[in-house]
């Protein structure tokens, strides 16, 4: 199969009330790992990169890589940008061809927010490709995006069903207690709220921030109309944890085809629970 888009995927999750997993895709290994995590639990996946991933593999390697992951698949693989910092980015990404973008003007003021996101939609509805946008502000660390845990902002319902209506994203990633990055303890997510945002919304909700927390938590989440869930500090601790035990055993080894196998195998895994975690 080609790269397909996430629209089908997510309406589809959101109506039988289950989620796709979204794992960042950051080299050729971690792709493989969840292309075959994928495969051996039978889900669609989206991979997904920020900016700085792709100008770290080079768009054309990153784009044939995810070609080639979509087309030797045995599931549906989407493309999507994590977290597009402007206009420019998402448009470098959508001509180069990724299935599904997300243009996150949360740090503006609403109005500011409103108008790029829109301006956004304008250009990827018409070649059809789905749009994800934020309103509030998750807490934590994302590559170079860095948001005080205390000055994160909760995500307000009305304010949330005005944003999708005026700017006719496809999915929405309130902030309702997660955060990128590690957790210290397991965050306090506010159940009511995203139930009132999906009230306001009824458009698929993203769940950001998803590494540590709790399986009962995100089924919950799930459960109220969460479609698709973001993976990522997880899989790069995991495979940082194998090479650097793998060559704590073996000091000596300087053969990539080798050293990657037991990280590969391990994010393999990974990605199978996680998905495994998604079925409602
Ligand atoms: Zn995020």
């Amino acid at each position: 199969m080609t790269l397909v888009t996430t629209k089908e995927m997510l309406k589809d999750a959101y109506a039988n009330r289950y989620a796709i997993g979204a794992f960042g895709a950051h080299n050729l290994e971690i792709i493989k790992a969840i292309i075959a995590g994928a495969e051996s639990v039978g889900a669609p996946v989206i991979l997904q990169t920020t900016s700085s991933t792709y100008k770290y593999v080079g768009m054309p390697y990153m784009m044939a890589m995810a070609k080639a992951a979509a087309e030797q698949a045995s599931v549906p693989v989407a493309l999507h940008l994590d977290h597009g910092e402007s206009f420019d980015t998402v448009m470098k990404c959508l001509r180069a061809g990724y299935t599904s973008v997300m243009i996150d003007g949360s740090t503006l003021p609403f109005d500011d927010n409103v108008k790029i996101v829109k301006r956004v939609v304008e250009a990827a509805a018409p070649i059809g490709i789905p749009v994800e946008a934020e309103l509030g502000t998750i807490g934590g660390v994302e590559d170079d995006l860095i948001v005080d845990e205390r000055l994160a902002m909760f995500t307000d319902p009305e304010m949330a069903g005005r944003f999708v209506r005026e700017t006719g994203i496809d999915s929405l990633a309130p902030a309702f207690g997660t955060a990128h990055g590690a957790y210290k303890k397991e965050p306090d997510l506010q159940f009511d709220l995203l139930k009132e945002i999906r009230e306001a919304t009824d458009v698929p909700l993203v769940m950001h921030g998803a590494s540590g927390v709790s399986e009962e938590s995100v089924k919950r989440a799930i459960g109220i109309g969460v479609a698709k869930v973001n993976f990522s500090t997880e899989l790069k601790d995991l495979f940082a944890e194998q090479l650097r035990r793998f060559f704590l055993e073996h000091p000596t080894e300087n053969d990539p085809r080798k050293y990657f196998l037991p990280a590969r195998e391990a994010v393999i895994k990974l990605v199978e629970k996680k998905i495994g975690m998604l079925q409602g």
